[in-house]
């Protein structure tokens, strides 16, 4: 499979649209709770999103009401603010190994152009209605946006949240479907019976896999549950192969239940046993992510889009582990060998891990997100371990 153009839906895919759809019970002077359960419903229902207006509104004409928007100064516009934190990393991704970048949704080209310079995100195509001529779920509006990639279909792939009018009109026009789950479109379309044969991935961030021939496929909701992570570590037990479990898990672990969703298991093991976990992991269905592969740290993923993420160490005589070149100067990464005696519970079975002080000294030194707030502010919580000072309570 070779992709030399990405498209990319939206709402909802590249931006949340959450803000909007609040903005409007504002407007009409709805509950939000009630504006998004009866968006829930029009959706389970299979019917077009606007009729929430209606069904809100009795008589709502929504052009207008747009228009009053407007001039009241208020205008429903998408905002750099909206934007996934996973989309410009996403993009940028896209954008570096030589792929165009698109994005063509049904919002007005200049709400989607305006939001893209603000967001300074790398686009090569911008598609909409008022530049095409037609609309999702059109067939015509696929047909301009393969004219718009300049390749054939076969080499587009179109990122979506919605199977009514993203993945499969795309798929129709012979272009590479793919949903994403998120929002409340991709939450009730990922489980359907057509999303069976896609590739439907949880964040942006697994877009790069996908468009390696690394298909994560339905049933998969593209993250390690507690019961994977188990399943791993008793096949990695059975063959006698130690690891030391680092990240989330390494957290969840310490904490001994799965306290938030997490994206892969993080292990830390001896370099000379890399080779045979390899092994181990390919005969259970895990293949090799190749590109960026580094003889002590690669990601192996399987069919499910479980990801196994390996860090091999090599220990010197004090117990240190040490992580990938170690320069002269010996200012290489190491895990100190007060870090790597951790332990915990996962599912039950007790496990190595990074020690809980190590966890929040590591995760002192970037710029935290929502899951490095929650899993410091635990472990504070749970081991009495002193607060770095930006991970006070926001
Ligand atoms: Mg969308």
């Amino acid at each position: 499979m070779v992709i030399r153009a990405v498209f990319f839906d939206v709402g909802y895919t590249l931006f949340d649209e959450t803000r909007l759809w609040r903005e409007w019970a504002e407007w009409l002077r709805v509950d939000e709770r009630r504006l998004f359960t009866t968006l829930g419903e029009v959706i389970a229902q299979g019917r077009d999103h606007r009729e929430v207006f209606e069904l809100l509104r009795p008589g709502f004409d929504l052009e207008a009401e747009q228009t009053t928007r407007i001039r009241a100064g208020r205008p429903h516009r998408l905002r750099a603010s909206d934007i996934y934190a996973d989309a410009r990393p996403c993009l940028a991704n896209v954008k570096a190994r030589g792929r165009l970048v698109g994005v063509a949704g049904n919002f007005p080209s200049d709400v989607i152009q305006q939001a893209m310079l603000d967001a300074d995100l790398p686009v090569d195509v911008v598609g909409a209605p008022d530049r095409w001529g037609a609309s999702k779920p059109s067939i015509a509006f696929f047909q301009r946006l393969i004219d718009a990639a300049g390749v054939p279909p076969e080499q587009i792939a179109y990122v979506g949240d919605r199977l009514d009018t993203d993945v499969i009109p795309a798929r129709d026009s012979g272009i590479y479907g793919i949903l994403i789950r998120r929002g409340p479109w991709g939450e009730v379309h990922a489980p359907k019976a057509q999303a069976m044969d896609l590739p439907v991935i949880a964040s942006l961030a697994k877009l790069p896999y996908v468009l390696r021939g690394l298909r994560p496929v339905r049933g998969s909701t593209a993250e390690m549950t507690e019961a994977d992570a188990a399943e791993i570590l008793r096949l990695l037990k059975s063959h006698w192969i130690e690891v030391w479990i680092d990240g989330g898990w390494g957290v969840d672990a310490l904490l001994g239940h799965q306290s938030r969703p997490h994206d892969d298991l993080d292990l830390v093991l001896r370099q000379s046993e890399i080779g045979r976990i390899a092994e181990v992991l390919g005969a259970a269905g895990f293949r090799r992510v190749e590109e960026a592969a580094r003889p002590f740290n690669f990601v192996m993923v399987d069919r499910r889009g479980r990801e196994v993420d390996l860090h091999g160490v090599v220990f010197d005589a004090a117990g240190n582990g040490l992580y990938g070149p170690q320069p002269a100067s010996g200012s290489g990464r190491i895990y100190p060998a007060a870090a790597i005696t951790g332990t915990g519970t996962i599912d039950g079975e007790s496990v190595r891990c990074m020690t809980a002080e190590y966890q929040v000294a590591n995760h002192a030194g970037y710029d935290p997100g929502d899951a490095d707030f929650h899993d410091v502010n635990a472990l504070h919580e749970r081991f009495g371990i002193e607060l770095p000072r930006q991970f006070a309570r926001r």
